[in-house]
């Protein structure tokens, strides 16, 4: 009886927190979206007042005094109650091994290095950013002293940021990964650039009006299964979904007049998001389980939505037709194959986010590798440019012609974002292994070809939605599939698509 009220009043207890995070997501989703630029003061404020009373929450003594008074209990409870334990329990720890000024200073610290960083970029000027990122980089390091109990045995203190972004991820996890898709996608580039195939891309630079694009978002996502009711499409310079809970699921895209294709494949990417989180479990629905458990399980859904089922020619063979009949001028004499090729040129290049489906991964692989020698101090900050350009060339056979484009393309080590890199090669590599064992029980090119993604969306969710945040997500890939993420898998699912795709 006594165990039941604990659990019932520190359920209530986190309830708190999650309502707060709720409100913070949907005033975030108001910024990014529709808020007038003259209310950024007042909306800072807000957000910091709400950060600040659920960092209180979770940092608090009542919280301490709730794990204490829980922890002997824990063999006893059922699976749910240990993953929130386990939740509430890593966040208290996160909140309080480094002091509030500290956190407070590298807030202020990644706030000013993040807009030098936006000026260096813009003014290709490598070198004014490297006191910032060498202070950031400072800052890090301390935080993995005071942090120095999380690092894995036999583990090093980079492997601590890897397993932020990516429960249970570490540098040997992650570098048995990598060599496997190296080995496979380094020649396999290589192949693709050298072979005589010819990709026509031209038709896919028509015209579209913002509004033709708007009912093409609309029929995409509302065929792919993303419920409206429960959903909105706004737009934003940066597409994300957003979400407060089952029932509100928000997602964004942009338009681009002559590219209408951007805006296609990211729908569908965030509607994998999207689906994700209108699909948990009931049962957990609005508690601390009620979310995507990981950045690497939360891109598998939206690749496997964008790329598995979006970029594959049964599901232009799908929605081609619907796509000539509501532009007829543009497309009408483009057949699906044609579509599927142009949606997947493969080309090597410089920019992360514009990357192809096969070279993406690479742009990864860097990151990851020059990080990695950072937090191993094998690397200075002012050699990463070199570092930089002699990786690019190696894997893809490009180099930057600056550091705008080069080193300086992104924004995550401006804000101290170590470790969160390579859970963007996660997702696609958790997708094709879930599109291996999904193959085993149904015909999916059938379904996709006939556009019966109920049937696959059902499979995904019994697999992986219903669960939330119950499973870490090693436990949930044992639970569903019997295995850990493999990178075979992902190498595999490559070299088919893309030997077939340029006849190698
Ligand atoms: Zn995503």
């Amino acid at each position: 009886m006594q165990l039941e009220k604990l659990i019932t009043d520190f359920k209530a207890y986190l309830d708190r927190i999650i309502t707060l995070s709720q409100i913070s997501s949907i005033l975030s989703f108001d910024s990014e979206t529709i808020a007038p630029d003259g209310s950024l003061q007042a909306r800072a404020k807000r957000a910091g007042f709400l950060e600040v009373e659920m960092y209180n929450l979770q940092t608090s003594d009542t919280m301490n005094d709730f794990l204490d008074a829980l922890k002997p209990h824990l063999p006893t409870l059922d699976k749910q109650m240990q993953a929130t334990y386990r939740l509430a329990k890593k966040s208290y720890d996160e909140g309080t091994k480094i002091p509030k000024e500290k956190v407070q200073a590298y807030a202020e610290l990644t706030e000013e290095s993040t807009a030098v960083w936006a000026k260096a970029r813009k003014e290709n000027d490598f070198k004014a950013f490297v006191p910032y990122l060498k202070r950031v980089i400072a800052m890090k390091r301390e935080f993995l002293d005071l942090r120095a109990d999380e690092i894995p045995a036999g583990g090093q203190p980079y492997d601590v940021f890897l397993n932020d972004f990516e429960e249970g991820m570490t540098i040997k996890k992650y570098d048995d990964f990598f060599e496997k898709l190296k080995a496979v996608v380094v020649p396999l580039i290589k192949q693709v650039a050298a072979s005589k195939k010819k990709i026509e891309t031209d038709f896919l630079k028509a015209k579209v009006d913002v509004a033709d694009q708007r009912k093409i978002s609309d029929m995409v996502s509302d065929k792919i299964g993303y419920d409206i009711n429960r959903g909105y499409i706004g737009e934003a310079a940066h597409p994300f979904c957003n979400n407060s809970g089952k029932t509100d699921v928000r997602i964004t895209t942009r338009y681009r007049e002559f590219d209408f294709m951007s805006s296609l494949y990211s729908i569908l990417h965030e509607c994998g998001h999207a689906i994700y989180e209108q699909n948990i479990g009931d049962d957990i629905a609005e508690t601390a389980l009620g979310g995507g458990t990981s950045s690497g399980i939360h891109e598998s859904q939206s690749r496997f939505y964008e790329n598995v089922i979006g970029r594959s020619l049964a599901y232009w063979e799908y929605i081609a037709g619907d796509l000539k009949a509501l532009l007829p001028k543009e497309f009408a004499n483009y057949t699906p194959q044609q579509f599927f090729e142009a949606a997947n040129e493969s080309k090597p290049s410089l920019i992360r986010v514009e990357a192809d489906e096969l070279t993406y991964g690479l742009h990864v692989i860097i990151r990851y590798e020059i990080e990695k020698m950072i937090f191993a101090g094998e690397v200075e900050v002012d050699d990463l440019p070199m570092l930089w350009n002699k990786k690019y060339q190696e894997y893809l056979g490009v180099t930057p012609p600056s550091d705008e484009d080069g080193v300086m393309q992104d924004i995550h080590w401006s804000l101290g974002l170590f470790g969160y890199f390579p859970t963007y090669a996660l997702g696609s590599a958790y997708a094709a292994q879930l599109l291996y064992y999904m193959g085993k029980e149904m015909d999916v090119d059938a379904l996709i070809r006939k556009g019966e993604f109920a049937t696959i969306t059902k499979w995904l969710e019994e697999k992986i939605h219903i669960h939330g945040s119950t499973y870490t997500p090693n436990e949930l890939m044992e639970v569903s599939f019997g295995e850990q993420l493999d990178g075979n898998y992902y190498a595999k699912y490559l070299k088919d698509k893309f030997t077939a795709l340029y006849q190698l």
